[in-house]
């Protein structure tokens, strides 16, 4: 299993982050990608700590809606900045990144300038980008077609959307990530997505340390839990569950390219 995306970083994790990678490990979870926050050099000095536990671990980084507001006006600065955490985390993606209308902690257009932004470096990167959306479903289409110009591959990271909007993902050649929310009691619209998404588009996720799956909700997550995504995913599916992963798998090297740190390591 592999866990393609966590906040391994966030100091949620500071005090006991060798034993979570440890449970991880054990629990399976050969690989994860850890988001990084382009601007935040106190996660960053976590991050160096996670690779040292965790060699294989692989690293996305990009500017997040909810702070896209430190970076308006300066569009060069921002995508200079991504670009230069990138080359230094050798990362793998742009992520996450996108809209957040629920909380708009900056002002939408702002939002939509560092977004679109950050989109066209990934295309002129060849990097895919990891989206974060949130009420703002429409903006985001409209912003990876037009920024993206037919050439940007991504997925939708922790995927809360129903029917409609899975296939929209689909359409554009998107890959749709299920994070623990989708074993929650209330979440019949998004189960619903979740069988319907081809086996080869899916990705699983914890998004730890938020949103814990069900037996572990309102805890801290972490990434040992994302099995708990795939028994959902197995079950609801009909599928089996070692098939589903293999599947899964795949699917991570297929959109992130294959991991050469831990094929070494
Ligand atoms: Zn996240």
């Amino acid at each position: 299993m592999i866990d393609s995306h966590c906040h391994l970083a966030d100091e949620a994790f500071a005090e006991d982050l060798d034993a979570v990678i440890a449970r991880a490990r054990e629990s399976g979870v050969r690989d994860a990608i850890c988001i990084l926050a382009a601007g935040d050099a106190a996660e960053h000095a976590r991050a160096a700590r996670v690779r040292a536990l965790w060699p294989g671990v692989r690293v996305a980084t990009g500017i997040h809606p909810h702070t896209a507001a430190e970076h308006a006006g300066r569009i060069p600065d921002a995508t200079g900045l991504v670009g230069a955490r990138l080359d230094a985390f050798g990362a793998c993606a742009i992520g996450e990144i996108g809209l957040d209308y629920h909380y708009d902690f900056a002002p939408r257009p702002v939002q939509h300038e560092i977004f679109a932004a950050q989109v066209r470096l990934a295309v002129e990167r060849g990097l895919p980008v990891i989206i974060h959306t949130r009420e703002a479903t429409d903006d985001t289409f409209a912003i990876l077609r037009e920024a993206g110009a037919g050439r940007v591959r991504g997925v939708f990271h922790c995927f809360t959307g129903d029917a409609a909007m899975a296939r929209r993902a689909l359409d554009i050649g998107f890959y749709v990530s299920f994070a623990g929310i989708v074993t929650f009691p209330k979440a019949g619209e998004l189960r619903e997505a979740a069988r319907l998404v081809p086996e080869d588009r899916l990705l699983i996720e914890t998004d730890c340390p938020y949103l814990a799956p069900v037996p572990h909700r309102g805890k801290r997550n972490e990434p040992s839990y994302v099995g708990r995504v795939l028994d959902l995913l197995a079950a609801e599916r009909q599928a089996d569950r070692a098939a589903l992963e293999g599947a899964i798998d795949a699917n991570l090297t297929a959109l992130f390219g294959p991991n050469d740190a831990r094929r070494t390591a």
